[in-house]
């Protein structure tokens, strides 16, 4: 998976590298598609939710440009599979789910992996985590209608990094924000990103 779906395409980051060899993806799957959990795409994983491809765990993890020290919130816990990955870039992750049955299991699938910087919330991400605010870094892995929710954006720290996929013009676009600056870097497919009252959880 490493040399032909990351390395080959431009996954650089010797960090990122390491940390998507060392996690077992088959653990973040359900039981009967752990035979595919290596392939070059997301899976379903209940709920009408997925795990996203490999590669875009990947980019989203390396243009956070973590260095070891940080504080990481994710929107769309999940699997609970590239929370994984982040915890072992950074110092901690905050991640939040809004289906509660999603945010139990990967709390408990992260436990028993040992992966203990990780704290999954389960509730509206969109909020973001005002109580553990400033962050270096901030995944949105659901797709926001035009721009990444304002919430997230205060809580980022001077020169903190924010990627979130955004529809914007029919398009859905990975767009990275970093001291004001916006960049978008690829055409991507995501789940939507719900905010907390626009359905039952
Ligand atoms: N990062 C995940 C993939 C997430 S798919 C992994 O590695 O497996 C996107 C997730 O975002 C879904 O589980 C969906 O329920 C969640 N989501 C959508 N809107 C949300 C919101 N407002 N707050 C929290 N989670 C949200």
């Amino acid at each position: 998976m490493v040399r032909r779906q990351l390395s080959g395409r431009g996954i650089t980051d010797e960090r990122v590298l390491a940390a998507m060899a060392e996690v077992p993806r088959e653990l973040f799957v359900p039981d009967e598609l752990r035979w595919r959990a290596y392939r070059d795409g997301a899976l379903r994983i209940g709920e009408g939710q997925t795990i996203s491809q490999p590669w875009i765990v990947a980019v989203m993890a390396q243009l956070l440009e973590l260095t070891g020290g940080e504080r990481v919130l994710e929107v769309g816990t999940g699997s609970g599979y590239a929370a994984a990955v982040l915890a072992r870039l950074c110092e901690e992750v905050v991640t939040i789910e809004r289906h509660e049955s999603l945010a139990r299991e990967a709390a408990a699938r992260l436990t028993e992996l040992g992966y203990d910087n990780v704290e999954v919330r389960h509730g509206d991400g969109t909020a973001g985590a005002p109580d553990r605010a400033p962050f270096q870094g901030i995944s949105v892995t659901a797709t926001a209608a035009g721009e990444p929710p304002p919430a997230l954006v205060e809580q980022l720290d001077d020169g903190g990094r924010l990627v979130c996929p955004v529809a914007r013009g029919g398009r859905e676009l990975l767009l990275r924000l970093r001291d004001g600056v916006e960049d978008t870097v690829a055409d991507v497919r995501f789940v939507p990103l719900v905010a907390g009252d626009e359905d039952r959880m």
